[in-house]
């Protein structure tokens, strides 16, 4: 078929904007007219540490040269040393590879209803999550998240999910009866406005989970490795998940996703439960342990919270400076939102008028979501793009402009 009216061969999925990288490094990616931008969005948390880090790239070109992809039909080395890392950093023993965010939270949502069902109690299928929440793309996992404008048209939704309005034990207790499995939450929402989890209210949950009988289940696809400015963001409130899907930043720019669990909960998926053709490709392997091993040498997170704090208090600044644009800071460690008075999008494009990328979220709320190894002298290209980008916006709304 030849090139559809607006002369694309893509399906027309997503609202892109008409810029076209060819290149990047570090923080800074170029485009093919060779104009920079400073890249504030990371690919959506995905590029942990930048573009073109020489380590991932030495990682992927070894491992480029000795072997792709043999299935999971036979033993894959790097899984092993990947599953051990991230079970000796956190509260798992067990780790499923796969591709994407949304394959983790789909395994894991299969992971909790199995575990109930290994245990006699097969009416166990109901998986509450929050209002805001965002789990991926499958059909369960938009039931999961049950926004009804990503599940307008696409048919009967999966059954067995249901929404909590609120973070509060109160309303749970009220959707909670005995087809309940467990729960699903992200530890800080990403897509539904960088919302964070009150602590207090994951510790409840963990309380309130062991008092009936039901699984906590974690969405650190998006908040995990090393975003907060802890390992994983659960780590904050002192409270660990049963299961937990991560994916986004592990694999630094490779696609790469996970389901941890601990050995009571994993070990029910046997043989046959579940599986994936490339999950745990050798090549994935190979660059999400170098991700992993970077992360957790000694100093690293140490430098992503200095650089957390010595960004923040100028965002913190600049909120103060600019109520009638911004009016709040939100998120943890590297994981930030503001909270926009103009439209978000409004800022995001004046943002790239400025070559800075930063990226939308709910709540009207713009995400800036940098490389964890951001240097100083980016941060302040960035608070210089951002004071101009409000001052702009001011001036705009002033009509002076
Ligand atoms: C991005 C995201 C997903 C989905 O990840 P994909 O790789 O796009 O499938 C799931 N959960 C959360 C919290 C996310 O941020």
């Amino acid at each position: 078929m030849s090139p559809t009216e607006n002369s694309s061969n893509i399906m027309p999925t997503y609202r892109r904007t008409d810029l076209r990288f060819v290149s990047g490094a570090g923080a800074w990616l170029t485009t093919d007219t060779g104009d920079k931008y400073l890249d504030f969005g990371s690919g959506i948390a995905v590029n942990t540490l930048g573009h073109a880090h020489p380590r991932l790239v030495g990682a992927l070109q070894t491992q480029a040269e000795k072997l792709w992809h043999v299935s999971n039909l036979y033993d894959i080395p790097g899984q092993e040393a990947l599953a051990a890392h991230l079970c000796a950093e956190s509260f798992a023993d067990l780790v499923f590879f796969c591709n994407s965010g949304a394959e983790a939270a789909e395994g894991m949502i299969k992971t909790m209803r199995k575990y109930h069902a290994t245990h006699n109690q097969p009416a166990r299928v109901t998986l509450i999550s929050f209002a805001g929440a965002f789990h991926g793309r499958t059909l369960a996992a938009l039931a999961a998240a049950g926004n009804p404008d990503y599940l307008q048209g696409f048919g009967p939704a999966p059954v067995g999910f249901a929404q909590c309005p609120e973070f509060s034990i109160a309303a749970l207790e009220e959707l909670v009866d005995d087809t309940t499995a467990g729960i699903l939450i992200e530890p800080i929402q990403g897509e539904g406005g960088v919302r964070a989890v009150p602590p207090a209210f994951l510790r409840d949950l963990r309380e309130f989970c062991d008092a009936h009988g039901l699984l906590l289940g974690f969405d650190e696809v998006q908040c995990g490795i090393g975003r907060t400015g802890r390992l994983f963001a659960h780590e904050w409130a002192g409270v660990t998940p049963d299961v937990m899907a991560i994916a986004k930043g592990i694999g630094g720019g490779f696609p790469l996703g996970a389901i941890l669990a601990t050995h009571a909960v994993g070990s029910c998926m046997q043989p046959g439960s579940h599986g994936s053709t490339y999950g745990g490709n050798p090549l994935a392997m190979a660059v999400g342990k170098e991700v992993l091993d970077v992360v957790c040498a000694d100093g690293f997170l140490e430098t992503v919270n200095d650089t957390a704090g010595y960004l923040r208090q100028q965002l913190s600044a600049l909120v103060d400076k600019y109520p009638d644009i911004v009016s709040e800071l939100r998120g943890t460690g590297l994981m930030i939102g503001l909270k926009c008075v103009c439209e978000n999008t409004a800022l995001v494009a004046s943002l790239r008028g400025e070559r800075m990328l930063s990226v939308p979220a709910g709540e009207n709320t713009v995400r800036l979501l940098p490389p964890l190894n951001i240097e100083r002298e980016d941060i302040r290209f960035a608070m210089d793009a951002l004071e101009q980008a409000c001052a702009h916006l001011r001036d705009e709304k002033a009509g002076t402009v």
